[in-house]
């Protein structure tokens, strides 16, 4: 069996035979010892290699029986045999153990034990039991204690003894004994084992403690933790959740005595872009994703999404494929459901009319479509335009010719794809004589005439065009060029001042888009829309200094503001007042998410919104001026036209840039004009629902609305039209405002008999001293019907050539250009004829000068005819509201006399 050495007992009866420890050892030992996963050994004798170093005395006690196994290790077994002989002590010490931090320890014994009635002779001293003892100690320095200072562990006997006779069948019979010990509280120990008179075989001797293996258990790694002092306790251990893993609820596990993990509680689970696999988080390949922890684990990317990178957390449209905010990430991207059903209305030989319906699905609200169209087979050079109605009039085509028409919806999230082709035919020219072969030949001509006529004015003009008017000499141009025009040019539809219209070719845009204003209603949180247009300022940038006004959510503030790398600069700081509700917080950031869309030299600058910290705040750049109508009225008279005309053209182009953008103001008038150090003027007071009811010129209407009568053109008191034409309207009265410095608009009459007057075709009259051009241009702002109305843009050229042009200005209105566009209060009969001066001044609203007229002589129509201006400065009026409301009825009077009233 490969095993060397021998010795121990001998073949004498009574005595062991030899060869009875070698048959024990032969049967695969090793696997017998092995110890389980959650056992870690302080001492193994079976595989010390070398001295055990344990100590036997008296020396003819115990005796290490030297012999090896197949492998030449040594097996330290120690026997003892001592049964004939009385008053046996024979002691065996094991060198010193480290307990390792283990507080409780358990010794395994391996031995056999001879029956003593197996031993004939022996049966008066022999035993059948030994002894096993410890001592603490911290170093190895106990070794040489008194036998009494040891602490018995236990007496051990045999499960199993063996007799002469099972030797001879070689029946070994190996008993296992397991004692602990605990707490123990120093580093280490000795055992000691204490025969007193058996036979007895050492074979191994294994000291360890317990332990609950490391182990991962609901993604949380729990250590190897050492088994606790007393058998029945139980140690509660936090665990680590492993990489990528966040923790969901605190994981923990008990660890038993006997090193087992009981009762797990809480756990990790694997991070968005992580999924379980084997207990780990692995990552979501490309095309994967994981959206949130609580997923299970990672799916494939939604229809019409994809992602390119490991560990996505969501995945990306494809293009042309939305997915709403609110969406969850598991959700498909769709497009907007094509507009699919497209009708043709009115065709004409120029103009093609088409109606189509709201997709079912739009996937979300539809901001406005988009129409392509293009001659077929020219599909290089088409034109799109952008409607908010689902109703178009494509005009300008060329008649009998086929075109195509694709419509697309714009939401919130972008646009959706195109609708199918639909293909629409403009009518023929009818020819008109019977002689149709003549009528290539005469568009020819004609068309060759037109071009050689403009050609020749063009060429007289290039040569001295560019001091004034180089814009003139370049619409003669294209007039002598139509097609450039057709191809190249921007033009404003004309079927609605909402559409807008843009030519491509070969896919260039030929003028720069304009981009449209975002109606923040259209984002479900209105926070995103403010954060979408406004940045976010932190409060400490900000110096409040005075307060400046009273908004309608709380005070508006002069300040400083200090943002990185810039210079300090003074900004206007409006406020919320503490106390809001969510809904004045909304409306009160409404303002900011419009105005941050803005950025126009004419139109008020945001700065930036505080909405992390309180007070919520609206940071714009400061208007040291403040509004128009004050600053006007606190500076009656001071001003030439031309200064005048520059605040009103600034206007008008802060104007067109919104009405550019798609924005309708509805609140266009003097007080909601900012005006600067530099007498430059813009446009403020954006809000939402709110923009009307903060003013306190707003009345309510007879629908229920609130809308500022003086200032708004009658379609939108009367059926809420609001367009950029009504803001027209508004912007005429502002010129009248500005013109006669801060008046206000029909004076002290009634919303009522405004809207009535108005109503019945009278305008303001001109205010005194004021250009007949922009007198007329007022009258033009005030057409009833609004498409006969000035665009914004018009106005502003217009501006410039009276501003370039200032002797344009010297004609002021008189009073025969006045006679058909006066203004009437409570005209008694419309004739003019006043029976007396004081139904005269109580008509006008001026009773209160009765008195002072008649002490003064002018007790008859005839009489007051005569009146100036200085004669009323004498007479005490000193308003001069009041002064321009007599002088104006008195020319009334005058033209009256003479023509009758005609109104327009
Ligand atoms: P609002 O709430 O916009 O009507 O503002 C109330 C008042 O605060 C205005 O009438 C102005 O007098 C003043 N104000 C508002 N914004 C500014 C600004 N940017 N610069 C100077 N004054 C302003």
């Amino acid at each position: 069996m490969g095993l060397r050495g021998g010795g121990g007992w001998g073949g004498r009866a009574g005595v062991p035979a030899p060869g009875w420890t070698c048959l024990l050892l032969c049967a695969s030992l090793r696997s017998l010892l092995a110890s389980p996963g959650s056992e870690v050994n302080l001492l193994d004798s079976r595989t010390v290699m070398g001295d055990l170093g344990w100590i036997a005395y008296p020396k003819n006690g115990w005796e290490e029986i030297g012999e090896v196994d197949e492998n030449y290790a040594p097996i330290h077994t120690y026997q003892v045999c001592k049964v004939m002989e009385q008053n046996q002590n024979n002691w065996l010490l094991t060198s010193w153990i480290s307990n390792e931090g283990a507080s409780r320890i358990f010794i395994e014994l391996k031995f056999t034990l001879r029956d003593c009635n197996s031993l004939p002779g022996g049966l008066g001293t022999c035993k059948e039991t030994f002894n096993m003892y410890y001592f603490e100690s911290d170093d190895e320095d106990g070794r040489n204690i008194k036998e009494n200072q040891y602490i018995k562990i236990d007496t051990i006997a045999a499960d199993e003894s063996f007799t002469e006779l099972d030797l001879g069948d070689r029946v070994m019979k190996l008993n296992t004994e397991v004692r602990d010990v605990g707490p123990l509280t120093k580093k280490g120990f000795y055992l000691a084992f204490q025969d007193v008179g058996a036979c007895i075989a050492l074979v191994s001797v294994r000291v360890y403690y317990k332990k609950c293996p490391s182990v991962i258990r609901n993604l949380a790694r729990f250590p190897d933790t050492i088994t606790g002092a007393d058998s029945s306790q139980l140690l509660e251990v936090s665990g680590i959740c492993v990489n990528h893993s966040v923790t969901d609820e605190a994981p923990k596990m008990h660890c038993s005595a006997e090193g087992e993990w009981l009762v797990p509680i809480g756990k990790c689970l694997c991070k968005a872009g992580y999924e379980e696999k084997n207990n780990t988080c692995q990552v979501c390949r490309p095309g994967f994703f994981k959206a949130s922890p609580h997923s299970p684990s990672c799916s494939k990317c939604p229809p019409h999404s994809y992602t390119l990178d490991e560990a996505s957390t969501s995945c990306l449209c494809e293009e042309h494929y939305f997915r709403r905010e609110s969406d969850p990430p598991t959700m498909a991207c769709t497009t907007p459901s094509p507009v699919s059903s497209v009708k043709k209305g009115k065709i004409t030989k120029n103009s093609v009319s088409l109606s189509w319906q709201e997709p079912d699905r739009p996937n979300g609200i539809i901001l406005e479509y988009e129409i392509k169209y293009f001659e077929k087979d020219q599909e290089t050079s088409y034109t799109i335009i952008k409607s908010k109605e689902t109703t178009i009039t494509a005009d300008g085509l060329k008649p009998g010719s086929a075109y195509i028409f694709q419509i697309r919806a714009r939401t919130a999230a972008g646009y959706g794809g195109f609708s199918r082709r639909f293909e629409f035919e403009t009518s023929p020219v009818l020819a008109a004589s019977s002689d149709q072969s003549q009528i290539p030949v005469i568009v020819v001509s004609v068309t060759v005439g037109v071009i050689l006529l403009a050609v020749v004015i063009g060429f007289l003009l290039s040569g001295s065009c560019c001091d004034h008017g180089c814009g003139w000499a370049s619409s003669l141009r294209a007039v002598a060029y139509p097609s450039l025009i057709w191809r190249c040019g921007y033009s404003k539809a004309k079927q609605d001042p909402e559409e807008e219209k843009m030519h491509f070719h070969n896919g260039h845009i030929k003028l720069p888009g304009v981009r449209t204003y975002i109606d923040p209603h259209t984002y479900e949180d209105p926070n995103q829309a403010v954060h979408e247009f406004a940045k976010e300022i932190e409060a400490s940038c900000i110096t409040i200094e005075r307060v400046i006004g009273a908004g309608e959510f709380g005070e508006v503030c002069s300040g400083r503001l200090k943002l990185q790398g810039k210079r300090e600069f003074p900004v206007a700081i409006k406020t919320l007042k503490v106390g809001y509700t969510e809904k004045q917080r909304r409306d009160f950031l409404g303002e900011a998410s419009i105005m941050g869309q803005f950025d126009h030299p004419n139109i008020i600058h945001l700065e930036g919104v505080v909405t992390k910290s309180k007070p919520v705040m609206i940071v714009t750049e400061y208007m040291e001026n403040g509004s128009l109508d004050t600053f006007l009225k606190k500076n009656d008279g001071q001003f030439t036209v031309i200064q005048l005309v520059g605040m009103l053209r600034g206007i008008a182009s802060g104007m067109k840039y919104l009405s550019d953008m798609g924005y309708v103001h509805r609140d266009l008038a003097a007080r909601n004009i900012l005006i600067n150090s530099n007498l430059v003027c813009k446009v403020s007071d954006f809000g939402l629902s709110r923009v009307l009811e903060d003013d306190p010129e707003a009345a309510y209407t007879t629908r229920g609305g609130k809308i500022p009568i003086r200032w708004t053109a009658p379609e939108a008191i009367a059926f809420r039209k609001f367009t950029s034409a009504s803001d027209v309207w508004s912007y005429g009265i502002v010129m009248w405002e500005v013109m006669s410095y801060g008046e206000r608009p029909y004076w002290e009459m009634t919303n009522q008999d405004v809207i009535k007057a108005v109503e019945e075709g009278y305008r303001l009259p001109s205010p005194m001293d004021c250009p007949a051009a922009l007198y007329q241009l007022m009258l033009d702002c005030w057409q009833k019907d609004r498409n006969s109305r000035p665009k914004f843009d018009e106005i502003v050229s217009m501006l410039d050539k009276l501003i370039r042009n200032p002797s344009s200005l010297k004609t002021l209105v008189n009073a025969s250009s006045r006679v058909s566009n006066l203004l009437v209060e409570h005209s008694p009969a419309g004739s003019g004829a006043y029976r007396s001066v004081g139904e005269w001044l109580e008509a006008i609203k001026m009773g209160r000068y009765t008195e002072i007229f008649m002490e003064n002589g002018y007790s008859s129509m005839d009489a007051v005819a005569q009146v100036t201006l200085e004669d009323l400065r004498r007479l005490g009026v000193t308003l001069v509201g009041h002064q321009k409301k007599i002088m104006s009825s008195l020319q009334e009077l005058k033209v009256q006399l003479v023509n009758g009233m005609v109104p327009l």
